[in-house]
């Protein structure tokens, strides 16, 4: 059974649904904070964001008529710095979703000790059924219709699922065509995950996947498991799942099992995660890729590993799929891909979770190398972007291990309490306005 959400929410009207993933979400947050005894207060703010903004605007298709679209963005807090976080597009994006999102991005901001907060935003739409013409046109229409609500000193968004570099591209762009002359100069920093030509940064593409990479070489080897020795499957063969792929290649570790939106396959000698890459470059996903077999999803997660690593979408293990997963490591590259039934299940089989504030905050991390190279003119190699990012993701990883040993609890509450009294301390000292 779920547990009912904290007193706050029930305070603040929330009707108890096990199944809304805000209040997943913020339930795991007030939790850690009423066991880390912080404020009141504090509770109360993060218990909703700050702004919520939903747009519809409308947008002309290739064959001469319109379609109006809905669009999010949700800031959730910006007490240690501009409001950050991705853009989804996708057609079951949610107010809910970004909601959670948005929570997501604060806390994980603050767990890297970032200057930044949370948010993130989405457009309900399959970019997929888009020209390319359909997609940047749909783009610039919602970045105008976001207005002076998104700007390099205020909220910077990033891609998310269904979003990318070129993406990112046009909303600079637009935004740098909207915005007034005394801001162009630093317009280029209102969105990062640009285009390497266009004020991107060197390393941002593999980033997530390269934070969770350095993520795991920190903690895997307490558990016992050697990165070049393991195996592991991935959900999801996107930006975080393949980056995480082709990266742990490098390493020695050997790509059991993938499964994604067109299908699973298996190989027991291992997958080449770049030739797999190139395959879902070309297709659209792993179904047919011709040096492994096609299996279904039950023998996918039932397949025996060191690491599964879910690099999908969110709460995509439930209850029933955690009971079948047979692996002692469950790193979370997606965002809230377990649900808190799931985290129940995968504890008491004795699978050691590693949340996803840490694991895949290597995305924002280099997200902010870009925001500072853009507002100093600078250009940073990938060796710096890459050491830089290896030192913060190893301190927020021992922090973690640090506060779960001395507060004697899992890593995902952990985390949660390692932001939470970082930001107990700002907010201490600056206060509640007026
Ligand atoms: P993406 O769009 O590049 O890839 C998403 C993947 O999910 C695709 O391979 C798709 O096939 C797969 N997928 C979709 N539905 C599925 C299903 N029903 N079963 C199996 N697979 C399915 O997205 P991404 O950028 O890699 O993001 C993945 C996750 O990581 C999301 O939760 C996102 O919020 C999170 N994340 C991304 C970044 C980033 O920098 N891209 C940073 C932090 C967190």
């Amino acid at each position: 059974m779920a547990s009912p959400p904290t007193t706050i929410l029930s305070e603040l009207g929330f009707r108890f649904d096990p199944n809304n993933l805000y209040q997943q979400v913020a339930t795991q947050v007030l939790r850690s904070a009423e066991l880390l005894e912080v404020p009141r207060f504090l509770q109360l703010i993060l218990a909703q964001p700050k702004n919520e903004l939903m747009v519809h605007f409308p947008v002309r298709m290739d064959d001469g008529g319109y379609r109006l679209f809905k669009g999010y963005r949700v800031q959730h807090n910006n007490l240690l710095g501009p409001y950050k976080g991705g853009i989804r597009y996708h057609p079951s994006v949610s107010l809910d979703d970004v909601k959670s999102l948005s929570l997501l991005m604060t806390m994980k901001c603050a767990l890297v000790r970032l200057p930044l907060g949370g948010g993130k935003g989405g457009v309900q739409v399959d970019p997929r059924k888009l020209s390319k013409d359909e997609l940047m046109r749909l783009t610039r229409r919602f970045t105008s219709a976001l207005g002076d609500n998104i700007g390099p000193d205020y909220d910077i968004p990033a891609p998310d699922v269904g979003t990318n570099a070129e993406i990112m591209g046009w909303m600079a762009d637009t935004f740098i065509n909207i915005t007034g002359r005394a801001h162009r100069n630093q317009a280029t920093a209102v969105v990062t995950g640009k285009p390497l030509a266009f004020g991107g940064s060197a390393g941002r593409e593999k980033a997530t996947g390269q934070g969770l990479v350095f993520v795991l070489e920190v903690l895997l080897p307490a558990l016992h498991i050697d990165p070049a020795k393991m195996s592991y499957s991935v959900v999801g063969f996107g930006n975080v799942g393949s980056w995480t792929a082709r990266l742990l290649k490098q390493r020695g570790s050997r790509l059991r099992a993938v499964i994604d939106h067109t299908g699973a396959i298996i190989n027991e000698d291992g997958i080449d995660a770049d030739s797999l890459a190139e395959h879902v470059r070309e297709t659209g996903g792993v179904r047919g890729y011709p040096n492994a077999t096609a299996i279904d999803a039950d023998m996918f997660y039932k397949t025996r590993v060191d690491v599964m690593i879910p690099a999908a979408l969110e709460q995509m293990i439930d209850e029933h799929v955690a009971a079948k997963i047979d692996c002692k490591v469950l790193a979370e590259g997606a965002n809230a891909p377990c649900t808190p039934e799931a985290d129940r299940v995968l504890e008491q089989r004795g699978v050691q979770v590693l949340p996803a504030i840490l694991c895949n905050a290597g995305g924002v991390t280099v997200s902010y190398f870009e925001w500072q190279q853009n507002r100093q003119a600078e250009r940073w190699s990938e060796a710096h972007v890459d050491e830089e990012l290896r030192r913060l993701m190893h301190a927020a990883a021992d922090r973690v291990t640090e506060l779960a040993k001395r507060m004697g609890c899992d890593m995902r509450t952990a985390a949660y309490c390692s932001a939470l009294g970082h930001l107990d301390e700002v907010y201490k000292i600056r206060g509640v306005f007026p």
